[in-house]
């Protein structure tokens, strides 16, 4: 730990469209933060970093006015609407060299921020990554919750590996900010990433919340394509697949030829319109199913090797 021996903790938020939700949650955490450094578990110089993902409303001028209120709120500000993942990156990567641990959190006040009390106690004990995971969905609706679900368990059988029911409510040390930093890759999927880094972890259990004010950014469609990212980022399990259904299929179409045989021997076979649509119509979906996936990671290695900057800081405030 830098300087004195209570560490320098930095609350790192992405914020996109938040300028209702952001005075009520940052108010919240900087109470938090008193609370947390008069009991002497955190340095009094422990702060609030806002990542402005491109907000089209008046995020970055509530970002502002903040910040005269109270100095210990800072921000950085996107070029551009760059989507969740990219602004918590950008708000680590800010305050990497700056604190001793870090710990993200959503603006919306739905990961109950007590929990970072057991954050920071865990890694006042030496963990380096603590995961947030939700005990309870009951206040996200049953179309989110099902929907949320299914995508982890999609996701695993697909050969990503997360922590279930972990979203971005985690606490990083230095070190595991600056490991994480090393991850050089444009397609940005932080949940698959981290537990790679390894080192010491542990998890802290917390009530999902409904969100402040404002409404989800995260709606179905961004859910969908997220998942599908994290997929198609970390496993190359759906390149399996198309290989074991083409050896499926080889097996099916080798019995189908020994029927063919058997009824052109026998005299019986006549034309089956039927059949043949059928399987020309199925055929022609699967083969495009397939050459989708193969297009998914060909996708990936083209914008990888672009070696595109994954974000661009317009501003900044200290
Ligand atoms: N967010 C962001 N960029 C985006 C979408 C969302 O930085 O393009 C932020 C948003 O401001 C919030 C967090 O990501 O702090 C999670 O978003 P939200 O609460 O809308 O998602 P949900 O909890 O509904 O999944
Ligand atoms: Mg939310």
């Amino acid at each position: 730990m830098t300087g004195t021996s209570l560490p320098r903790i930095a609350i790192v938020i992405p914020c996109y469209n938040e300028e209702q939700a952001l005075p009520i949650s940052s108010k919240e955490m900087l109470a938090l933060l008193d609370e947390m450094s008069q009991s002497g578990l955190i340095a009094p110089d422990s702060y609030i970093m806002c990542s402005n993902d491109g907000s089209k409303d008046r995020t970055w001028e509530v970002i502002e006015q903040l910040h005269q209120s109270d100095e210990r709120i800072k921000g950085v500000s996107l070029a551009h609407n760059r989507g969740h993942q990219y602004a918590l990156l950008a708000g680590l990567m800010a305050v990497m060299d700056h604190c001793d641990a870090a710990i993200s959190i959503d603006a919306d006040l739905q990961d109950d921020p007590r929990a970072m009390i057991e954050m920071v106690k865990k890694f006042r004990d030496g963990c380096e990554i603590v995961y947030g995971v939700r005990s309870s969905r009951q206040t996200d609706t049953w179309f989110k919750r099902t929907t949320a679900h299914g995508f982890y368990s999609f996701q695993n059988i697909m050969g990503l590996e997360t922590i279930y029911d972990h979203a971005d409510y985690r606490l990083m040390s230095n070190r595991a900010l600056h490991l994480l930093s090393e991850y050089g890759e444009s397609n940005l999927f932080l949940r698959g990433i981290i537990p790679q880094i390894g080192l010491r972890t542990d998890v802290v259990k917390y009530e999902r919340n409904p969100r402040v004010a404002g409404e989800s950014k995260y709606p179905l469609s961004k859910m969908l394509s997220f998942s599908i990212d994290g997929i198609t980022s970390f496993s190359a399990r759906p390149m399996r697949l198309i290989f074991l259904t083409g050896l499926t299929f080889l097996v099916i179409d080798i019995l189908v030829a020994i029927y063919v045989l058997i009824a052109i021997l026998s005299g019986t076979a006549i034309g089956g319109w039927a059949s043949i649509m059928l399987s020309v119509w199925f055929l022609g979906s699967l083969t495009l199913i397939s050459i989708g996936i193969v297009g998914e990671y060909i996708g990936k290695i083209f914008t990888e090797v672009k070696h595109r900057p994954r974000f661009a800081i317009a501003k900044e405030i200290w």
